[in-house]
């Protein structure tokens, strides 16, 4: 069964890869039964979103554009989803309260306003993708939380979003000219990456949006550099299949699962989550991740 492909081969479920990392790794059953909680949340709200209507956008000529590196999002905004925010938020809200217990007060202060219209959290979540400061500041100001609270609390609710949306957008456009170590759909670095199939080839797994894409193993995903003899990469103690491989140009380092001789393929969007030991050591040897996530960065 080593040499399946991608495309034969089954991932578990976000609950059962959660359980195998807290029975192998029980002191990271805080942060798995936290990022896990949020990610079984996410996907029930996916399960009432969509099929999205990307009618309208398949007359975007993306083809010249993406194959000069510009992501899908960078063209065409996301579809209009106001209606669905408020079922979003009530599934949300309480599952990150139980999640993330120091935020719960805040996590009410939000969905107070917003029920009360004095803070509308659709534009918060537009200004999310749009990156506008300024418009999260005031709403944040206005729901008495931080500026930091405020904004994660937000990337959290747009997730199942975007999460569901990069799924309509993968099968509406051809992205299988795609050669760059960001995601096609969004634009985000990938979270972890894995080999699977003959020669162990390496998919890259979308921080943001869960997309993944095929991308060449000895080439660094943020630098592009070509590292001719393969990357370097270390791993903990006799645990082989889990790996840093690291960019000895740019210092950046990318998680990576080989799949090949695991029986149970792990889901990826909670995976990165067990591999909190090789984000340490990555960055005691001075390495930096592709992307910063709400487990994996030691420095704040
Ligand atoms: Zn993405
Ligand atoms: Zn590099």
């Amino acid at each position: 069964m080593t040499n399946t492909d991608k495309k034969d081969t089954v991932f578990q479920s976000v609950g059962e890869t959660a359980k195998t990392i807290i029975a192998e790794k029980p002191d990271l059953q805080a942060a798995i039964s936290s990022f896990g909680g949020m990610l079984e949340a996410s996907q029930k709200v996916q399960a009432l979103l969509g099929p999205w209507n990307t009618d309208t956008l398949v007359d975007v000529d993306t083809t010249e554009r993406l194959a000069q590196g510009e992501s899908i999002l960078n063209m065409v905004s996301l579809l209009d989803f106001t209606n669905q925010v408020a079922s979003a938020a009530s599934i949300m809200f309480p599952a990150m309260q139980k999640a993330f217990s120091t935020i719960a007060g805040d996590v009410e202060k939000i969905s107070a306003v917003a029920k009360a219209d004095s803070v509308d959290l659709y534009p918060c979540l537009q200004g999310m993708v749009a990156g506008d400061e300024q418009l999260l500041k005031t709403a944040a100001e206005k729901s008495d939380v931080s500026y930091d609270v405020f904004t994660f609390v937000m990337s959290q609710l747009l997730s199942p979003f975007v999460h569901s949306q990069a799924k309509s957008f993968a099968s509406a456009f051809d992205l299988s000219a795609w050669t760059k170590g960001y995601c096609p759909v969004c634009g985000s670095f990938p979270s972890v990456s894995y080999l699977v199939g003959e020669g162990g080839k390496r998919w890259l797994h979308c921080a943001e949006c869960g997309h993944e894409w095929r991308f060449q193993r000895q080439i660094c995903p943020y630098c592009e550099d070509n590292a001719a003899k393969g990357l370097d990469y270390f791993y903990i103690e006799d645990r082989l299949a889990e790996r840093a491989y690291v960019c000895k140009e740019c210092k950046k380092y990318l998680l990576t699962i080989d799949i090949r001789e695991l029986a149970l393929k792990p889901n990826m969007d909670i995976a990165p989550v067990g591999l909190i030991a090789l984000d340490v050591k990555a960055q005691e040897e001075g390495y930096a991740p592709l992307v910063d996530l709400p487990w994996n960065n030691f420095t704040a």
